[in-house]
């Protein structure tokens, strides 16, 4: 049996996740690389609803495309760049995946989950700080999901990452396993090159497709907001030819850093409307998003606006304990008196 049929026995050894040939939407023809091939990881369609998110002005309306309702461990935007990336994984024969984040990284958590849904060991280089390196990493927030799986962590210092960049890293990593005899596929940071794109050019075609159901009537948007990071999923959204990006200048203190005005926010909008932002991406883009309504509010009267809500809500259990505790409350301990009829010997509980 050849590498790449033996590869492809594997995976099907694995999860019920087969590789299916893919046929790109007609305005996206003249794109290049086309991708021959697919795997059905995240469940999708993603709901799209209403979502009045406080600071909205009267007479915008704000809906939100729930991409982190596609899986609860292979949850958020990375789901659809690694249907794509997988089936080239796969499809070259490989037999493991290696790819590189920072310590919380929905990339590397996701890459985790889907490798090990195939059948494929993954290998994640993880960038923390100098004095992190030299113990446990931990099980804070992505970490315990990404070891769960079983995946082989790697660390290193953002000054290494400074010093030999991540393709750096990633090959000389690549190098080791091959001496090893292992066939590893690299995958690039946020899994945002031409062909992880493809992800955000299909959510794309499903965006047009929900807007064509009954309950939309053929709904337009005005704007699409979607968080920025290694830009796979921007790019692949403004590729649809009908949709206008808005790009908010969010980043605030910097990567994975978050302001308390930030974090408010994010138990402001969970309380308000029970949707859970993260604190790097979908939190700091809706941050940059409502400010922008409330300074600016003519800007956005008589819009549609479509929020992408890209996931990553296990950040935030890495920041709960941290910073985020005195700012939840609301607890005591019941009131219990005498009065209470005392348990019946029949019920169980
Ligand atoms: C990675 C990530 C992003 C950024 O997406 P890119 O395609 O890398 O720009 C946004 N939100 C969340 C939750 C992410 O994990």
């Amino acid at each position: 049996m050849g590498e790449v049929a033996k590869s492809v026995a594997k995976v099907e050894e694995g999860f019920l996740g087969l590789m299916r040939p893919y046929k790109p939407p007609s305005w996206a023809l003249h794109l290049n690389p086309i991708p021959s091939h697919v795997f059905s990881l995240a469940h999708v369609p993603t709901p799209i609803h209403k979502w009045n998110v406080p600071g909205t002005p009267a007479n915008t309306e704000v809906y939100i495309k729930r991409e982190d309702l596609c899986g609860v461990q292979l949850s958020g935007n990375k789901a659809r760049k690694l249907e794509f990336l997988l089936a080239d994984a796969v499809s070259h024969g490989s037999d493991c995946v290696i790819t590189m984040g920072g310590m919380q990284s929905n990339h590397c958590r996701a890459t985790a989950v889907a490798a090990r849904y195939l059948n494929l060991d993954c290998f994640l280089i993880l960038c923390m700080y100098e004095s992190q390196t030299e113990r446990d990493p931990g099980l804070a927030g992505n970490l315990l999901i990404e070891r769960l799986v079983g995946a082989h962590v790697e660390v290193v210092s953002w000054e290494a990452f400074a010093k030999y960049g991540s393709s750096g890293l990633l090959n000389s990593l690549k190098k080791q396993l091959e001496k090893n005899g292992r066939r590893p596929y690299i995958i690039p940071v946020g899994g945002s090159n031409s062909l992880g794109t493809w992800g955000y050019i299909e959510a794309v075609r499903e965006i047009e497709q929900q807007l064509q159901q009954p309950e939309f009537d053929e709904m337009t948007f005005d704007s699409i907001v979607a968080p920025c990071g290694s830009s796979g999923t921007v790019v692949g959204l403004s590729l649809g030819s009908w949709l206008s990006t808005l790009k908010a200048e969010a980043k605030g203190l910097g990567y994975a850093s978050s302001s308390t005005e930030e974090l408010v926010f994010i138990k402001e909008v969970a309380e308000a409307t029970g949707v859970i932002l993260d604190p790097v991406y979908s939190g700091k883009a809706a941050y940059g998003f409502v400010k922008d309504m409330r300074e600016n509010p003519k800007k956005w009267e008589g819009k549609r606006v479509l929020f992408i809500h890209t996931g990553g809500i296990f950040a935030l259990y890495d920041k709960a304990t941290k910073v985020m505790s005195n700012m939840v409350g609301r607890w005591k301990r019941m009131d219990i008196n005498e009065s209470i009829p005392l348990k019946d010997a029949s019920e169980c509980w």
